[in-house]
C-alpha cells in the first residue's frame, strides 16, 4: 500500500518535469558477467524546476543464464547533490532481493527496506545506495563526495548503523579506446558492496565504467561509447586490485617467519588418529623441519620459541570451492585458518594476477590452485571461454594450461562429444576435469566421458535406495572426487525469514553489505524443518559417499567468507563422520585429489608449514575449528584477528 502511494507520487512528478526540463545528462552503460556482455542500465538526470536540484532514474537491465534481472531506481537531490529521496525496486543480481525507499528531511531519514521501516538520524555527511545498481547512483555519490570536501568516510543509507563506505581518488589514467584518447580519473570504493569497485569518471564527471562483484563474480559496466576499452578496464582495475593486497599485506605482517618452533601445543597431524600431547613442530624457511612430542625433537640452538601452550595445531585447512573474485578473500582466508583454496571460475586475468602476487610473496593468501570454467555455447552460457566443437575444446584447455591452471570446470551447456574432447585434452596436458555434470547427462556419463571431480553433490533420491548406492559404487569404483558444497544449500536453502544465526554464528562478524546481503537469503515457501530435512537428506548422502571410500572434498562455493569453510566441516560430523575424518576433508583428502599430498596436508616432516593454532581441540567438539588464533601460511605465522579486521570483519 504504502509502495503504491509511493508511485504515484514520483509518477506526478516525473510528467510535470518533463513539460519543463529535458534532460540535463543520459547515460547508457553496457552491462558484464565476467566479461560477457548480459545488459544495459539506462540513466536519465533531469534539473528539479525551482530548487536547482537533480533527479535520476535508471533502468538496470540484464539476462544472466536465462534469468531476467531489472531494477528501477529514483535518486533525488538537493542543489548541492545532498540526497533527499532514494526508491529502488527489482533486483541487482538473480538472488538478490532490492526493495528500499529512503526520504530525508534535515537530518532524518525515514528508511523502507528488507521489509521494515526505521526512521534514522544522519550524521553531517551521507549519501543513498543500496548495493552497486544502478552505477549511475554511485556516481552522483561521487560527485557528492567530490563536492563535500572528499570526507574519508561516508555514510550509506540503507545499512545504518555502520555502512561506512571509503573513498579514494586514483588519479588519472590516459588511454586509447575506440582510437580515441580519453583521460579518466581513477576511484576506489570499499563498501558499497563488500570489498573495493573501481569506478572512472571522465572530466565531465560522467560515468565511463565501473569494476564490481555480483553473486560473488565479477561485474563490469562500461559506458557504450566506451564498450571496446572493456579489457582496458579490467587490466587496470586488476592492477588496482593486486597493489591493494599488496598493501593490506604489508600492513598486516607476519608476528614470525623464518625458523622458529611452536611449544608446548596439542598436535593434530592428521596422519593419526590421536593428538600429540605437548608437541613442537619446528619451522625452517617455509617447512616443517620436525615435529613430535617435545622430548623426541631436536630444536637448533637460536631457534626461537613461540609458546603454544593449551592451544590445539592443525594442518592447514582447504577450501576445495571457491571464487576467490576479490582480494579481500586473501585475508579472510588466512584468518578462517585455509591455507589453500580451488578456484572453481573467475575473470582469467585477475585470478592469474591474484595467484602470481601470491606465489611470489608480495601478497598474502592461501595458495591458489585454479580450475579454468568452460561452457557450451549460445546465448544462455556463463562467462567467456567456450566449446562447442572439439577444435575449440582443445584451444581452449591449452589456453588455461599455458596459464598454469589445474583442472578445467565443465560447466551445463557442454554437449556430451565435448566433455570427451575437453577431458582427453586436459588428461593429455597431465591436467584434471571437474564441474557440472552437464544437462542431459547422468553422473555415470560424465564420469565415463572423463570427469575425475564432480562439485555440488548431484545425486538425487535417498542413501541406501537401490540406485543411490549402485550410483555411489560406480563413483567409488572410478576414484571419483566429490565436493559436495553442503554449506552453500544449507544457507540459500534455509527458510527465508529464519535467522541465519542459528547455523552459522559468523554472520555476526561480517561487514554490513554481506551482513545485509545473507540475512535476506533464503528460501520462501519453506518451514525450518522442511528445509532441514533437505539438508539432511544431503548429509545422508555424504556419509554413505564417505562410508564407501569416495573421496569428499569441504568446499563451499563461496557463501560466508572463511566461516562456512568451518560450517561445512561441522556439517560433516553432522552426517556422521567423525571430527578426524571432518578435518582430514578439508585436509588430506584434497591434497590427494590434487596430487598435492607429497608437500601438502598432514603435519608431517618435510611438508609445507601450512598450519592453524586454535584456541581448542577440535576433536573434542568440531566447533572449535572455528577458533583461529594463528595461521601458519607457508611458514609465516600470522595473527588471525588482525587479517579479519584488515578486510572490515570483526574477529
Ligand atoms: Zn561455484
Amino acid at each position: 500500500m504504502k509502495r503504491a502511494v509511493v508511485v504515484v507520487v514520483l509518477g506526478l512528478a516525473g510528467v510535470a518535469w518533463q513539460d519543463r526540463s529535458a534532460p540535463v545528462e543520459r547515460g547508457t552503460l553496457r552491462l558484464h558477467y565476467v566479461q560477457k556482455p548480459i545488459g544495459t542500465e539506462r540513466y536519465d538526470i533531469v534539473t528539479t524546476p525551482g530548487d536547482g536540484g537533480l533527479q535520476l532514474t535508471a533502468d538496470f537491465d540484464f539476462t544472466d543464464r536465462g534469468g531476467r534481472v531489472q531494477l528501477a531506481a529514483t535518486l533525488r537531490t538537493a542543489a548541492d547533490l545532498t540526497p533527499v529521496h532514494f526508491s529502488a525496486k527489482g533486483k541487482s543480481y538473480r538472488f538478490v532481493n532490492v526493495d528500499s525507499a529512503i526520504d530525508i528531511a534535515g537530518h532524518i531519514a525515514t528508511v523502507r527496506a528488507d521489509g521494515g521501516e526505521a526512521r534514522v538520524t544522519l550524521p553531517a555527511q551521507f549519501y543513498t545506495v543500496d548495493g552497486y545498481a544502478p552505477f549511475a547512483a554511485q556516481m552522483l555519490m561521487l560527485r557528492y563526495w567530490k563536492q563535500h570536501g572528499r570526507p574519508r568516510v561516508l555514510t550509506t543509507v540503507p545499512g545504518l548503523p555502520s555502512n561506512d563506505v571509503i573513498i579514494e581518488a586514483r588519479g588519472r589514467d590516459e588511454a586509447t579506446i575506440a582510437g580515441r584518447a580519453v583521460a579518466l580519473d581513477r576511484f576506489v570504493v570499499d563498501g558499497v558492496v563488500w570489498g573495493r569497485e573501481t569506478l572512472w569518471l571522465d572530466e565531465r564527471g560522467s560515468l565511463a565504467a565501473a569494476i564490481t562483484r555480483a553473486g560473488g563474480l565479477s561485474f563490469e559496466a562500461v559506458r557504450e561509447d566506451l564498450e571496446s576499452g572493456l579489457a582496458w578496464f579490467v587490466d587496470r582495475g586488476t592492477r588496482d586490485r593486486i597493489a591493494d593486497l599488496e598493501e593490506i599485506t604489508r600492513r598486516t605482517p607476519a608476528a614470525h617467519a623464518g625458523t622458529y618452533a611452536l611449544l608446548g601445543g596439542t598436535i593434530v597431524d592428521a596422519v593419526r588418529d590421536r593428538a600429540i600431547a605437548d608437541g613442537v613442530v619446528v619451522i625452517r624457511d617455509g617447512r616443517i623441519a620436525d615435529v613430535g612430542p617435545r622430548g623426541a625433537v631436536t630444536i637448533p640452538s637460536g631457534t626461537q620459541a613461540v609458546d603454544v601452550a593449551g592451544k590445539t595445531i592443525v594442518p592447514g585447512l582447504w577450501d576445495m570451492h571457491t571464487h576467490m573474485t576479490q582480494i579481500e578473500w586473501a585475508p579472510v582466508y588466512l584468518g578462517a585458518g585455509v591455507t589453500t583454496v580451488r578456484d572453481m571460475g573467475n575473470e582469467f586475468e585477475f585470478v592469474a594476477a591474484l595467484r602470481d602476487a601470491i606465489v611470489a610473496k608480495r601478497a598474502a593468501g592461501p595458495r591458489l590452485l585454479l580450475a579454468g570454467l568452460i561452457d557450451g555455447g549460445g546465448p544462455n552460457a556463463f562467462g567467456v571461454y567456450y566449446a562447442a566443437t572439439p577444435d575449440e575444446a582443445k584451444r581452449v584447455v591449452a589456453k588455461y594450461h599455458d596459464a598454469g591452471f589445474q583442472q578445467i570446470k565443465i560447466y551445463s551447456l557442454i554437449t556430451p562429444p565435448i566433455v570427451e574432447a575437453i577431458c582427453a585434452e586436459a588428461h593429455r596436458l597431465g591436467m584434471t576435469v571437474t564441474g557440472h555434470i552437464p544437462t542431459g547427462m547422468s553422473i555415470e556419463q560424465a564420469v565415463s566421458a572423463g570427469m575425475d571431480h564432480i562439485a555440488h553433490l548431484p545425486i538425487r533420491g535417498e542413501a541406501g535406495s537401490e540406485e543411490v548406492t549402485r550410483t555411489i559404487g560406480f563413483l567409488r569404483d572410478h576414484k571419483t572426487v566429490m565436493d559436495p558444497t553442503q554449506s552453500w544449500n544449507e544457507l540459500l536453502g534455509h527458510a527465508a525469514g529464519a535467522p541465519v544465526t542459528a547455523f552459522q554464528p559468523g554472520i555476526a562478524k561480517i561487514p554490513p553489505p554481506l551482513n545485509r546481503l545473507f540475512s535476506n537469503a533464503g528460501t520462501a515457501g519453506v518451514d525450518a524443518a522442511t528445509a532441514r530435512s533437505r539438508v539432511e537428506r544431503g548429509l545422508r548422502i555424504v556419509n554413505a559417499l564417505h562410508a564407501a571410500g569416495v573421496p569428499v572434498v569441504a568446499g563451499t562455493d563461496e557463501g560466508i567468507p572463511g566461516h562456512s569453510v568451518h560450517r561445512e566441516i561441522e556439517l560433516y560430523v553432522e552426517a556422521g563422520l567423525t571430527p578426524l575424518q571432518a578435518l582430514q576433508a578439508a585436509t588430506i583428502v584434497p591434497a590427494r585429489a590434487m596430487k598435492l599430498d607429497a608437500e601438502l596436508g598432514t603435519i608431517e616432516r618435510g611438508k609445507r608449514a601450512d598450519l592453524v593454532v586454535l584456541d581448542a581441540n577440535p576433536l573434542d567438539d568440531i566447533r572449535n575449528i572455528r577458533r583461529v588464533r594463528w595461521t601458519v601460511s607457508d611458514g609465516r605465522m600470522y595473527d588471525a584477528a588482525a587479517l579479519w579486521k584488515s578486510v572490515r570483519f570483526q574477529p
